[in-house]
């Protein structure tokens, strides 16, 4: 599947009072960026989750993680932390602050975005679509649908990374 920016806070979309992910469940009195610093902070930069097999590097996270306790620690994590990884480098101040302004920056556009989607499908009544990606410059189609059952909406851009899964 393409990766797709991360819409990891709690959003209130157009009013609806929707909860997005599960990222605020524990950390109510941080703001979304403290939550992100924190949560990049902590992880290498090469880091692609663990439900991957290898990193960026190629290393694969069986070869360095410490099997010996449960759960697992790895050396990409600062929490969990264990194991030995050589090219373990966690991020600077300088890219700490670049990824949150991204990020932040990434969510702003997925909301915006949602909302163009949420008010074509309320005009038009398409529940299967596309309307203009907000990335213009790009001229990517933002493609959608609505889930009969519980009105929720898929989308994602034919050329950049905007999209989510409600
Ligand atoms: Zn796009």
């Amino acid at each position: 599947m393409k990766e797709l920016w991360i819409v990891p806070l709690a959003i209130d979309i157009a009013g609806q009072g929707k909860q997005m992910g599960d990222f605020k469940k524990n950390n109510d009195m941080k703001t979304v960026e403290e939550q992100l610093t924190e949560q990049i902070s902590g992880r290498c930069i090469h880091f692609t989750g663990i439900a991957n097999n290898t990193c960026e590097l190629g290393i694969s996270y069986k070869d360095v993680r410490d099997e010996t306790q449960r759960p697992y620690k790895f050396p990409c994590l600062k929490r969990h932390h264990g194991g030995d990884c050589s090219n373990a480098q966690f991020p600077t101040k300088e890219d700490l602050k670049r990824e949150v302004d991204e990020i932040i920056e990434n969510q702003k556009k997925t909301v915006n975005a949602m909302v163009m989607v949420k008010e074509h499908i309320a005009k038009t009544g398409e529940k299967i679509g596309s309307i203009e990606c907000p990335c213009s410059e790009r001229e990517g189609r933002l493609e959608y649908s609505m889930a009969e059952i519980n009105g929720h909406v898929r989308s994602s851009c034919t050329t950049c990374k905007m999209g989510w899964i409600e």
